[in-house]
Formats: structure tokens, sequence, C-alpha cells
């Protein structure tokens, strides 16, 4: 047997909701992640109020509450 152990493990790029992208490794093509190591507050060590995707934005404009 010459085949690989994993023929559909390959390289993706990882987009995060905070707009980090990093590479890894699956057997998706693609894949969406709401939090990585750079935002998420186990790694961050502090509480933070992520910004995913304009979440923020949409809740502000929501409620009328959009800074100008
Ligand atoms: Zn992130």
């Amino acid at each position: 047997m010459k085949e690989k152990i994993h023929p559909n493990y390959q390289k993706v790029l990882v987009t995060c909701a905070c707009g980090e992208s990093f590479e890894s490794g699956s057997i998706k093509k693609q894949l969406r992640v709401e939090l990585c190591s750079k935002c998420h507050p186990f790694f961050t060590g502090k509480q933070k109020f992520v910004d995913a995707g304009g979440r923020v934005d949409r809740f502000k404009r929501k409620y009328g509450l959009a800074d100008k």
C-alpha cells in the first residue's frame, strides 16, 4: 500500500469571524470559524467582544445607535 494515509487531508484556508485567517489541515476545502487563537478569550486572556462580521454595526443600526 503506497497510498497516503489521509488522501483527502489537505491544506485549507481557515477564515475566522474576526478577520484572521490561517492555514490549517482539513478534509474540507474551506473552513469558517467563530473564534481563533487570535481572538478567543482563552488565548487573549481577557474577555473581548468580538465584532464578528459587523454584528455590532448591525446591532447599532437596528437600534439607531450607529455613530456618525
Ligand atoms: Zn479570530
